[in-house]
């Protein structure tokens, strides 16, 4: 059998690897590369391999990342079942239809500036109708539940604690009558985070893919994050500002409602101000969580769907709404998407608010090389955006420890349950430094590890 990487190959993102078997040919995941321009380009190449060859696949969560170039393998002619849990089935709709309409609003862009340069124009990467073709695929199943594909191949997914509805893949495969088991971690979450259960462990593997984002750097434990969040608000409320918070829809944003939702509880010295939530994907995506309370953990079950909807939260659909809050002064917490403010209605706050000292800019996640958040993370003194160059003068803040990934410690936690070592543990979804970095470390505790490289193919047998 074969294991190729077409994406999260030395990067973060684009994750998409076809496994090649005597009897299938299958992706788990077909994400899309997120980031500066130079990533982004990369979602128009050709895919490596042809999609209507492909039996089925494995969809491991709804990250844009792993299922965001979805409807463009529909297009070119993939009409096999796509397997996800049934929580990751009730969010692809939500973010694919999202998804393409910010590729339809960028290439409108885009051609307008073509346009003007006298280029020919270019269709979108892929339209609403075409995000429509992937969902009659989609197949819901449930964690921990195996399912036979013929006689040489079972999989099971278990819960891989990262977002709701995110799974590990275990893949039980039959080749010249030997049982081989890989293992693919997907995205993996930390322990002890609210909402959701912890990644599931599992004891045996002969073949391990695991994920690298954060696989050479441990997060910041030193104040729990929910005290290094009460300390940025205060700080900044105290001064009449605004705390703004670009968040990814999926999970950080679900989990940032409950954190705030806990300090306001208790702590009676929370400043009384209003928190929007400023973003109709991540408002309809909490909808899906408040679906799914079977998924929650012992903590969030006890407290229902309460996290998610408290006094001073507004949730904003309108985009007058949010042109009101971005032009307002007074002091608030606004929690907006882009997550790496590429895109989306945190560029309109930024735009009247990041020339202000007594605001903040917090960042709670993974900022990929070349993105905007990235830039302003790196110190940058000025930006440029929507045509027009703006002054850094807000405070640039990052709460490290509300990531939705597993850091140094947790991934190698996790590997070390696995029972005897696995024969070889391969790394993907890492940017290259960091990857060479986990590597050497997992070496060090005994593991024989290798590197997927872009489109370089794995042989096991
Ligand atoms: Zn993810």
């Amino acid at each position: 059998m074969q294991f190729t990487s077409h994406g999260a190959a030395q990067v973060v993102t684009g994750s998409c690897h076809r496994v090649e078997t005597e009897e299938f040919s299958f992706l788990i995941d077909c994400g899309m590369f997120q980031g500066g321009k130079e990533l982004a380009r990369r979602n128009y190449d050709d895919f490596g391999f042809d999609p209507k060859k492909l039996d089925f696949m494995i969809l491991t969560h709804g990250h844009i990342d792993h299922c965001g170039l979805l409807p463009k393998l529909v297009k070119q002619g993939f009409s096999g079942k796509i397997y996800a849990t049934s929580a990751t089935v009730d969010l692809i709709p939500i973010m694919l239809r999202d998804a393409a309409y910010i590729q339809e609003k960028d290439t409108e862009h885009e051609n307008k500036r073509r346009s003007r340069q006298g280029i020919p124009s270019r269709a979108p990467l892929y339209t609403r109708d075409d995000a429509e073709k992937v969902l009659p695929l989609l197949s819901p199943l449930e964690y921990r539940t195996p399912l036979s594909i013929g006689d040489s191949l079972k999989f099971i997914l278990q819960d891989a604690g990262h977002v709701l509805g995110s799974a590990i893949v275990e893949l039980l495969i039959t080749e010249k009558d030997k049982l081989y088991k890989i293992v693919f971690s997907g995205d993996l979450g930390q322990n002890n985070v609210p909402i959701i259960e912890d990644p599931a462990l599992i004891e045996k593997a002969d073949y391990i893919f695991i994920e690298s984002t954060y696989g050479d750097r441990l997060h910041d434990t030193r104040l729990p994050r929910d005290k290094q969040l009460m300390n940025v608000i205060k700080k900044t409320i105290n001064r009449g500002g605004k705390v703004f918070i670009p968040s990814f829809a999926l999970e950080r944003t679900q989990e940032l409602l409950y954190a705030l939702s806990e300090l306001q509880t208790k702590n009676s010295d929370f400043p009384e101000v209003p928190i929007y939530l400023d973003s109709p994907l991540a408002i309809k995506i909490t909808e899906v969580f408040k679906k799914h309370p079977e998924l929650y953990d012992a903590d969030a079950k006890f407290r229902k769907d309460q996290p998610f909807s408290f006094p001073n939260l507004k949730c904003t659909l309108e985009t007058e709404e949010s042109r009101d809050i971005s032009k307002s002064n007074e002091p608030s917490i606004v929690i907006a998407g882009s997550g790496m403010c590429t895109a989306g209605r945190i560029r309109h706050h930024l735009r009247h608010g990041i020339d202000k000292p007594q605001n903040t800019l917090l960042f709670v996640g993974y900022q990929a090389p070349g993105s905007l958040g990235r830039i302003l993370l790196d110190g940058a003194k000025e930006i440029k955006m929507m045509g027009r160059t703006f002054d850094v003068k807000a405070e640039i803040q990052r709460i490290g420890s509300f990531s939705a990934h597993a850091d140094q410690k947790g991934l190698t936690q996790w590997l070390q349950v696995f029972s005897p070592k696995p024969i070889k543990v391969f790394l993907v979804h890492g940017e290259e430094d960091t990857i060479a970095n986990f590597s050497k470390h997992l070496k060090e505790q005994g593991f024989s590890t290798g590197i997927s490289k872009q489109s370089e193919s794995i042989i096991i047998n």
